[in-house]
């Protein structure tokens, strides 16, 4: 199979694995536990903190600073903050192509009475962030969060983070960025960044599945959504899975060592891939192309078929990749990034995700785009022989 859906999930790396087995083999590891395993569970999660803080460029060890906190991954992260961030009474604004974590809470948050306003994105699929600024002056209830993803799942497009954080300060609302497809992809500093909140998951950077973490600004105050023991500063109970912790850390420390080296190899790669189909099949549409994507992201509408032929097609042809969001792709909706960007339904019915990784060969593209060439010829003629 040649694998074409990591912004799905990653294969974890082998030396990640091995992190892990070691952590697990050293017994029993309750951080809690006040004897000497207890005391060296602690120690690797300190040592995690350390790894991770340097990675993603900020420091965890001033009391009242920056705090971390260790979830089951992106979708819990994501839950946390947009339920416990902010005034309980205040608005949201969140971009239309957030991920369904974000996105559903805030529906669920909107059932309750509370003001949602949605961000609009333009045809790249950007969001509009020169409309931020008025859209939390005309919110009904003064606003108290805004939620804007670094790189959207689907399409890769980055998104302006950066400005969003500008404004937010300027209007005193916390600014929460899911970073769960950009953390290990792209440099990421949040130092720089001054946000509330930012989300990540492990195993989107060759990390295990099942960890992440949400990290928090200066004295932001955070509700907890769990209830139970002191852990993580009372904030999310839970013993922590040390081993994991060890693996998310072991997986960031290498993605971050060999950022520019993994993301000039993907991209030049993803640009073979686009560029050789769309010289074959000049009606093939790439989306977010003229802006700012992730380098290993590829979003092809193939107007000339549909994409639930074409991902069983090349399924059967041993090619992995996502129609829509992966986490829907069972069901299978159109999507609803694609929608915002306002995609002719053409355009939207027949978009494709093919995401690369720094295990991407040559080979496996060379050979993709003969497969996916193959796949679509066979359904755009059976297509438009039925037409
Ligand atoms: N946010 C984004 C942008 C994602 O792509 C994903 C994973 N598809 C998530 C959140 C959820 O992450 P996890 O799978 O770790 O729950």
């Amino acid at each position: 199979m040649i694998y074409l859906d990591n912004n799905a999930t990653t294969a974890i790396d082998a030396r990640v694995a091995n992190v892990i087995a070691e952590v697990l083999a050293l017994g029993p590891a309750n951080a809690s536990s006040q004897h000497a395993m207890g005391r060296a569970a602690q120690l690797h999660i300190d040592e995690a903190f350390d790894v991770i803080s340097q990675a993603v460029d900020t420091t965890l060890d001033r009391p009242g600073g920056p705090r971390f906190l260790f979830t089951s991954g992106g979708t819990e992260s994501n839950n946390l903050a947009l339920a416990g961030l902010g005034d309980p009474h205040s608005a949201i604004i969140l971009s239309r192509i957030e991920h369904p974590s974000v996105i559903s809470v805030a529906e669920q948050l909107a059932s309750t009475g509370r003001e949602i306003r949605w961000m609009e994105v333009d045809s790249n699929g950007v969001a509009r962030i020169d409309e931020l600024a008025e859209q939390i002056q005309s919110c009904r209830s003064p606003c108290g969060l805004v939620s804007l993803m670094s790189a959207n799942n689907e399409t890769g497009v980055l998104q302006p983070i950066e400005e969003a954080a500008v404004v937010c300060r300027r209007a005193g609302v916390l600014l929460h960025v899911d970073a769960t497809q950009s953390i290990g992809k792209v440099p990421f500093s949040l130092r720089r960044l001054d946000a509330a909140a930012v989300t990540l998951s492990a195993h989107k950077f060759h990390g295990p599945v099942g960890i992440g973490g949400l990290w928090l600004g200066s004295g932001v105050k955070l509700r907890p959504l769990f209830h139970g023991g002191p852990q993580q500063l009372e904030t999310r109970p839970g013993t922590e899975p040390v081993a994991l912790i060890s693996g998310m850390a072991a997986a960031l420390q290498l993605a971050v060592d060999s950022l520019r080296q993994n993301s000039d190899s993907m991209m030049m790669l993803r640009d073979e891939l686009e560029g050789s189909l769309l010289s074959l099949f000049p009606d093939l549409v790439v989306h977010g192309a003229s802006v700012e994507r992730l380098p290993n992201t590829s979003c092809v509408s193939f107007p000339n078929a549909d994409r639930q032929s074409m991902l069983m097609s090349l399924d059967f042809a041993k090619v992995a990749c996502s129609s829509g969001a992966a986490c829907s792709s069972g069901s299978s909706p159109p999507s609803h990034v694609l929608q915002a960007m306002k995609l002719s339904s053409s355009l939207v019915q027949s978009a494709l995700r093919f995401s690369l990784s720094r295990f991407s060969r040559r080979e496996e593209i060379v050979d993709s785009i003969d497969r996916i060439s193959r796949c679509y010829k066979h359904l755009g003629r059976n297509k438009a022989v039925e037409n």
